[in-house]
């Protein structure tokens, strides 16, 4: 006999007494289905061009343990997938001409394929971050955060561009949803450099036609309610309620918050930015905090470090 949880699983029921309507689109799935098939394209390249591996460098100012936590991830994924990832380290007294010298160095390096700068920088002197990210050469630019990139992608010249990881991670997961952009209304609920104002870009060039939501934006939920797809990077815990939703949507949270909860020994859980059990029970797909945006993030900067690798063989091959 089934028990009454599985009978509520079963029944998509919720524990709350609640039917779960929405389908979880999982970035942990999705981005291990990314990274396999990376996994292969490396070794094609191994076997095709005499042990050739891409490479990538992630050059940290200071120590911040975020960043640790990140950057140690990242050096995860790049080994699994046969990427030579080397961790270069400055320390917190390093000054920006010096940080600028280790970029102008790596982005000289023909042995190196993508050069990334963890964000935000942990120095002791002043630092203009934009100059910073600025100064990575765009062929090795696989944030996708410098200026020439983010202005190809505006105008939609997505094939010579490297797209921002997180919102090229949120496109994966809608196409996993099987719905399609092209005439749907989507709204971004956020404009930053790395998330909303990309994804912004993203959405556009597929053809959806595009509402951005910003700290000024009045009325939010009435924006929210019109959207067919909704992606959320404002940073705000649970800031979107089920109520705003159109019914049946595509909901993609980027939101990474943590928030008080005695229950955990950590004494904290994270959440996303938008209020997940009342959206669980209108919308139609729906990603997760933690297991969604995250994890695609990670496996997007590595989609990107092979392209570039491939990019490079392209340009020597042209060459030679
Ligand atoms: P920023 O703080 O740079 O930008 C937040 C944006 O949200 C701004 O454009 C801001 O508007 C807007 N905003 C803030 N409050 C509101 C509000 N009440 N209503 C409407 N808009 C609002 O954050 P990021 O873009 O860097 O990150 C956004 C979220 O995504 C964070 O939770 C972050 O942790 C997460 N993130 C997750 C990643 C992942 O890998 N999953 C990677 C990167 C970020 P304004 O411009 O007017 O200030």
């Amino acid at each position: 006999m089934l028990s009454s949880l599985a009978l509520s699983l079963r029944l998509g029921v919720s524990a709350a007494g609640r039917r779960s309507i929405a389908t979880v689109v999982s970035g942990s799935k999705t981005s291990r289905l990314v990274r396999d098939r990376l996994k292969q394209e490396v070794d094609q390249m191994k076997n095709l061009f005499s042990g050739f591996r891409p490479a990538l460098v992630v050059l940290q100012v200071g120590d911040r343990d975020d960043s640790n936590l990140y950057i140690s991830s990242k050096l995860k994924a790049a080994a699994e997938i046969g990427i030579d990832a080397r961790h270069v380290r400055l320390p917190r007294s390093a000054t920006q001409d010096e940080v600028l010298r280790s970029i102008m160095a790596v982005n000289e390096d023909s042995s190196v394929h993508g050069l990334i700068v963890q964000l935000p920088l942990d120095s002791a002197h002043p630092m203009d971050s934009e100059l910073v990210t600025n100064a990575v050469s765009p062929e090795k630019d696989v944030d996708g955060l410098s200026c020439i990139n983010a202005g190809k992608l505006s105008r939609g010249d997505l094939g010579s561009c490297f797209i921002p990881c997180t919102p090229n991670g949120c496109m994966e997961l809608i196409r996993q949803t099987g719905v399609s952009v092209a005439g749907k209304h989507a709204v971004v609920i956020g404009r930053s450099k790395i998330v909303g104002a990309p994804m912004h870009d993203l959405l556009l060039w597929s053809h959806a036609t595009v509402t951005t939501c910003h700290s000024k934006t009045p009325d939010l939920p009435q924006q929210v309610g019109r959207a067919d797809i909704l992606v959320v990077g404002a940073g705000r815990a649970e800031m979107v309620r089920g109520e705003w939703l159109k019914e049946g949507g595509v909901v993609i949270d980027c939101g990474i918050n943590y928030v008080t909860d005695e229950r955990r020994p950590s004494g904290k859980r994270v959440v996303g930015d938008v209020h997940y059990a009342s959206a669980n029970q209108r919308a139609g797909f729906i990603t997760p905090v933690p297991g969604g945006v995250g994890p695609m993030t990670v496996a997007m900067l590595m989609e990107n470090t092979v392209q570039s690798a491939q990019r490079f063989l392209l340009r020597d091959q042209a060459r030679t």
